[in-house]
């Protein structure tokens, strides 16, 4: 990654901190949805990975990216690598 690359990100990631918390929210549930649903006749996703998570439930990753989605999905700046969301 150039230094500009990088700069814009961190700058992404400033900005999209500022969201409201329930815009927040309502744009990772709307995220989470898709990942969960747009695979063959609405199932998950094929990249969708549910990681166990112990006593704290299943942890979503995706297989594509690599990236675990509770995270991805709250950045306004980040975005589905199959252009989904
Ligand atoms: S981010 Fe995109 S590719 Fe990854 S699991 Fe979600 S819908 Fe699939």
């Amino acid at each position: 990654m150039n230094p500009l690359d990088a700069i814009k990100g961190g700058t992404k990631l400033v900005f999209s901190l500022f969201m409201y918390g329930e815009d927040r929210e309502k744009m990772q549930a709307e995220r989470l949805y898709i990942c969960q649903t747009s695979g063959v006749n609405g199932r998950k996703c094929d990249y969708l990975q549910e990681l166990p998570g112990g006593g704290l439930g299943k942890i979503p990753r995706c297989g594509n990216c690599g990236c675990f989605l509770l995270a991805k999905t709250k950045f306004e700046g980040e975005k589905c690598p199959l252009g989904r969301w």
